[in-house]
């Protein structure tokens, strides 16, 4: 089985501005390394398509879409207090974002790929079901869940989201679900505040949400800890048919957003460690991660998993 990458050269064209973090040359940096790292004949690369602008009503609320829309028609401008930027191009990169989240679900489910990482941006997972923020105009996460949620034979995914801040869009959305397990482990207390490790879901979603909040400072170690300790044991109890990976590869030691020490060995390991459940259905999506050479050491070990986790690989496992 392979590997598939999803990845469009419209995600370059959402233009964040002069000295923000979130900036197309991430892309670049991912894409470089893949092609370079032996990785890419591996892979399965396709372009995604997007989708039609109906599809992120699945989760957001008319208003979201409309405003997106019309401040991109309109040149551009920003969207929750400042840090996140639309462009002309954005609604559209925003909406293949989707595209690429929804395609490589449909791709994995189909057993066309055992798995898939997308190479998207902008990011989802801060994006609320009423509004866009912290750099997330959708929740590429949630509408990756709520698509494969909507096959009848599809009856439980987990969301696994380890970027270094917590996933309160994405969270929230699915707080009342007992179709879908939100796992988070993030630093704490930081942006966006929400993600205490007491905020375990509510309703039929009560013990649905698992968040695993680290201390500034944190590294492998812990963060591994948590993993096999908290994590692993919450998945396998849940028992998922899709694992949705929300990637963000700002825990990073080398990332300027955080205070944690992670190494791209975490992800490698974390990733190998998810790819024994749901049947090693995996989609993983890029959500932060804005130290260049940070990223794209994550994302290759990252990817790298993936594809020894799909058994196409030549690749020696790392030390
Ligand atoms: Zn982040």
């Amino acid at each position: 089985m392979t590997t598939g990458y999803m990845t469009h050269p419209i995600f370059l064209e959402h233009d964040t501005g002069a000295g923000h973090p979130e900036r197309a040359a991430r892309l670049r940096a991912v894409a470089e390394r893949i092609a370079s790292s032996g990785l890419a004949g591996e892979l399965d690369q396709v372009q995604a398509e997007p989708v039609d602008r109906n599809v992120v009503r699945g989760v957001h609320a008319e208003h979201v879409v409309e405003r997106a829309a019309r401040l991109a028609a309109s040149g551009g401008g920003v969207l929750d207090g400042g840090d996140t930027v639309v462009s002309r191009a954005s609604f559209d990169a925003a909406l293949t974002a989707v595209g690429a989240a929804v395609g490589a679900v449909d791709r994995v489910l189909d057993g066309e790929w055992q798995n898939a990482f997308v190479a998207c941006r902008p990011p989802g997972h801060h994006a609320e079901a009423d509004r866009s923020m912290g750099f997330c105009l959708f929740n590429n996460a949630a509408l990756a869940a709520v698509h494969a949620l909507a096959r009848p034979e599809i009856e439980r995914v987990a969301v696994v989201d380890w970027d270094v801040h917590h996933g309160n869009g994405t969270q929230h959305i699915f707080e009342d679900s007992a179709e879908v397990f939100y796992a988070s482990l993030h630093q704490w207390p930081w942006y966006p505040g929400t993600g205490a490790a007491t905020e375990r879901g509510r309703g039929d979603g009560e013990g649905a949400t698992l968040n695993l909040p680290m201390a500034s400072g944190s590294g492998d170690d812990t963060y591994l800890r948590a993993v096999e300790d908290r994590l692993l044991p919450s998945l396998e109890a849940f028992d998922p048919q899709l694992v949705v990976i929300s990637a963000g590869f700002d825990a990073h030691v080398r990332d300027p957003l955080s205070g944690t020490l992670v190494t791209e060995d975490f992800f490698a390991r974390t990733t190998e460690l998810l790819t024994s459940l749901a049947g090693g259905r995996v989609v993983s999506l890029l959500e932060g991660g804005y130290d260049l050479d940070g990223l794209a050491a994550s994302v290759e070990a990252h990817v790298g998993a993936l594809v020894r986790g799909a058994g196409a690989g030549t690749l020696a496992s790392p030390a």
